[in-house]
């Protein structure tokens, strides 16, 4: 193998300007840092920076799934029509499924994902229990034609994807399969040194996850979680129900108050000089079935959609218009006095709030000491909020926090849906034919490579955890010319080559400045900088990239050293 690489012969065409229409970091640093080129929307070509990195994602992947007897393994890219209409999801999986015929014009699609695949694979020929469990995955490109790609790697039409796929006889051998997996899938963020967090994405009936996304924490996610340090549970907030503390604002006769200037739940708080989380919030809304609605919801919190939708369909808040029709007031709505015809929820966590501050029907007055039951009644209690930071957690009571998160992988109990679907079967102890019981466990490896940058960079550039990066080590010579500075820079590359070092040399007649800035930008975790002035007196400087750390390292003991730091580092 070839000892060390020259910067001179990379193709990495890094950019000195950020490309306009690059809004993610990672998007915009692959493109400066000559990594990723775009070929057509979400289409993109990996160049050797960024296509090391991903090998290096992959075999981690590998590794573990080694561990768990999980084996590698391809089918086409190509799918059958037929497969995809036995499963019932060629209509399903509606235009994201890129769809194509051959010259015969007998029909195919792209895989989006290989449920179907795997199952007509193993249908035949996995026959009895005596060889169950097998889980069997592939790495390679998926298809699906997203209604926006975005956000470079992230969100491509064409994106490099681990599937798998167990088979098993029963429940109880899937759970087994599945929590491996789930175990495989924390370790591969933990060893490429992603900060994930685990959210359940679906409950089983006896309480146990059936689903579970794995996001890594970034402020450029999409999706919006809330997590608990002390235990580790996490959640959508739109799928979360936690623990809300709210206030009480005291006991009392009911009481009709003069609120004049209110417009908001924080101008009302002021006015009464209690926490927003005293008052209460009213949301009027007309349902899809056309029923006027006012829904209660503690003062700090918001409504959330994909709650809502459960409840009332399609529905849109009230305008001026229905408001007026309807006899209500906004700014002003209570439970107490409601005009005729309207349904009433409330949020289930006001259910233990026994005296309520609220709106009375009446511009510019509200109630104090509204209280449950002597003043009103609410006949429906129902799950409405979305879970914020500082609500409690609901397994083990501490307060929450809040990250966005991006998924970068999933993994799912499937059941008997495409077996039975596709007659998969299998004969068990008793002869009997039975569904093979599936699971299938995904996960991004490009989008992981873009997360990976999301979470190492700043404003110079990418700064590489060392099991992932493109090299561990890259040395700059200061002058290419010089003949002490270029021998000693070889001399120190050849060494750490050979002690097992990835080490890239920039031998670029570049000046310094144009090299730093290059290696901060592509970011290997280690710089060796090799000055005329250092090396008289026999010594290099090393700069951690991550840290900015420097540090003058004698020439002669450098190789040894920072071997072992990388060793220990590449987990
Ligand atoms: P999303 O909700 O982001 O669209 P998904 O839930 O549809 O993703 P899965 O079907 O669970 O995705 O696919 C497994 C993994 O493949 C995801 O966790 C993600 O890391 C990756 N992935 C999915 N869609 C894309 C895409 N368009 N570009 C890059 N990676 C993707
Ligand atoms: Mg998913």
């Amino acid at each position: 193998m070839k000892s060390f690489h020259k910067m001179s012969k990379l193709y990495a065409p890094t950019l000195k300007e950020d490309p306009a229409d690059a809004e993610l970091a990672s998007h915009r640093l692959m493109l400066r840092a000559g990594m990723i080129r775009k070929g057509a929307a979400g289409l993109y070509s990996y160049l050797p920076l960024a296509w090391r990195s991903l090998l290096k994602i992959e075999n981690i992947i590998r590794e573990e799934m080694d561990e768990i007897d999980a084996q590698e393994m391809l089918v086409p890219i190509l799918t059958d029509e037929d497969l995809w209409k036995q499963s019932g999801r060629w209509n399903a999986y509606g235009p994201e499924l890129m769809r194509m015929h051959d010259r015969h014009e007998h029909v195919y699609a792209l895989g989006p994902t290989h449920e179907e695949s795997f199952t007509d694979l193993v249908r035949n020929e996995l026959r009895s229990y005596k060889q169950l469990p097998v889980t069997l995955y592939q790495i390679q490109d998926k298809f699906r034609d997203e209604r926006r790609p975005r956000f470079g790697l992230m969100r491509g039409r064409e994106f490099i994807m681990k599937d798998g796929y167990s088979f098993s006889a029963d429940q109880e051998s899937l759970q087994e399969c599945y929590d491996q997996e789930k175990e495989a899938y924390a370790k591969i963020c933990d060893r490429i040194g992603l900060r994930a967090l685990q959210v359940v994405a679906d409950s089983g009936q006896i309480g146990g996850d059936t689903s579970v996304e794995f996001m890594a924490l970034a402020e450029s996610g999409e999706a919006e979680l809330v997590y608990c340090d002390d235990c580790g549970w996490a959640a959508d907030v739109e799928a979360a129900t936690a623990g809300v503390s709210l206030q009480s604002s005291g006991a009392g006769e009911l009481e009709h108050i003069y609120t004049p200037q209110i417009f908001t739940i924080e101008d009302l708080a002021d006015q009464l000089n209690v926490p927003t989380s005293a008052t209460v919030k009213a949301l009027a809304l007309v349902s899809e079935e056309s029923n006027k609605v006012v829904c209660f919801i503690p003062g700090d919190h918001e409504l959330n959609d994909c709650k809502a939708e459960k409840f009332f369909g399609e529905y849109h808040l009230m305008t001026e218009e229905e408001l007026a029709e309807a006899g209500l007031v906004r700014g002003f709505m209570g439970p107490v006095n409601l005009p005729e015809g309207i349904e009433v929820y409330a949020d289930t966590t006001l259910k233990d709030i026994e005296f309520w501050t609220v709106g009375a029907n009446e511009v510019d007055y509200h109630f104090l000491h509204a209280q449950q039951k002597r003043d009103f009644t609410i006949s429906n209690w129902v799950d409405l909020i979305s879970a914020k930071a500082g609500d409690s957690c609901p397994h083990c009571g501490a307060p929450l926090k809040s990250a966005r998160g991006i998924e970068v992988g999933q993994v799912f109990q499937l059941g008997t849906k495409y077996s039975e679907a596709m007659g998969a079967t299998f004969m068990d102890i008793n002869g009997r034919e039975k569904p093979l019981v599936m699971g299938c466990y995904g996960i991004g490896v490009s989008r992981t490579l873009a997360a990976v940058i999301e979470q190492y960079h700043d404003a110079n550039g990418i700064f590489w955890p060392v099991s992932v990066a493109p090299y561990e080590v890259e040395i700059v010579p200061l002058d290419v010319n010089d003949e002490i500075v270029w021998p000693v820079a070889t001399q120190i590359a050849a060494e750490l080559s050979e002690l097992g070092i990835e080490v890239l040399v920039d031998d670029r007649k570049e000046r310094p400045g144009v090299k730093f800035a290059d290696a901060d930008l592509i970011g290997m975790p280690y710089q060796v900088i090799c000055g005329k002035k250092a090396i008289a007196s026999g010594t290099v400087e090393i700069k951690n990239r991550a840290t900015g750390e420097r540090s003058e390292v004698a020439i002669s003991e450098l190789a040894q050293m920072l071997a072992k730091k990388i060793k220990e580092q590449r987990a």
